[in-house]
């Protein structure tokens, strides 16, 4: 991809909001117990990241969609089962979040699971209007914040990853200034075999890597074990994106407490 890290130190970038001095990265990581050893979480960047920054054996699995209840059902019982630490972007169009909001709410209590907003419906945001860009946004943002109590995502992930300046500036406009892209990938946009996934796994899973898949087909529910034992074979360690970029108001709290504070 092009985008390559062009968006993690955008020098035009304003700062995150004022909240007194900076500090210190070992009082930040004194004080977000919940969250990875050895990983200091930064401001979420201004732009497009489309994958972990800097060195490191971090690898995050990011989760779309959501069309499968029984899918999005296996997903939590894997996160809960495993401790495996991964992003969701659900459309909230889909019943399948509703339906299994209970389990994956203690999850993301935990801050074992984070959310980030993949619009309502999941349409090619470069396609419509503002007004309509900005009503699949914020639809999706209430519908994380009454059903999982997630009001602080800085990220957006653009349905088929289709974005534009536009889009972005409205995005960031309404509280998601990380344009969360990928630079690994499930390949499973369609329907595989689990031989399929897993030879996609062994690809993709790599240090550093954002991998994509989706929560829509149960082929993947099949390869759980032979994840983690990918996983474990690279000697990979699984975070979510707020594990690696945190407001400062979420850094302090160290992801506990998703629902206190609001930014729009
Ligand atoms: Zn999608």
């Amino acid at each position: 991809m092009a985008h390559g890290a062009a968006g993690l130190g955008d020098p035009l970038a304003p700062p995150p909001a004022p909240v007194g001095p900076p500090v210190p990265a070992s009082a930040l990581e004194a004080v977000a117990p919940r969250g990875v050893p050895g990983l200091v979480p930064v401001p979420p960047p201004v732009g497009v990241v489309d994958a972990l920054p800097g060195e490191g054996t971090f690898l995050a699995l990011s989760i779309d969609d959501g069309t499968s209840t029984e899918v999005v059902a296996a997903f939590a019982r894997f996160a809960k089962d495993s401790g495996v630490r991964m992003t969701f972007f659900p459309n909230g169009r889909y019943a399948s979040w509703q339906d299994n909001a209970p389990q994956l709410r203690s999850l993301i209590e935990s801050g074992q699971v984070a959310m980030g907003n993949h619009t309502w419906s999941h349409p090619d945001l470069t396609t419509l209007g503002d007004l309509e860009v900005a009503e699949e946004i914020r639809r999706n943002q209430e519908f994380l914040a009454t059903t999982f109590g997630v009001r602080d995502s800085p990220f957006l992930r653009p349905p088929f990853g289709a974005h534009d300046e536009r889009t972005d500036r409205i995005a960031a406009d309404l509280g998601h200034p990380t344009i969360a892209m990928w630079n690994g990938t499930l390949e499973d946009f369609r329907v595989l075999t689990p031989e399929e996934l897993m030879a996609a796994a062994r690809r993709w899973f790599t240090p550093q890597t954002i991998v994509v898949g989706h929560a829509n087909h149960p082929a993947v529910t099949t390869v759980y074990e032979e994840l983690l034992e990918l996983i474990a074979e690279r000697g990979l360690r699984t975070v979510t994106l707020a594990d690696v970029w945190a407001t400062p108001g979420q850094r302090i709290r160290g992801a506990t407490a998703p629902g206190s504070v609001t930014t729009g």
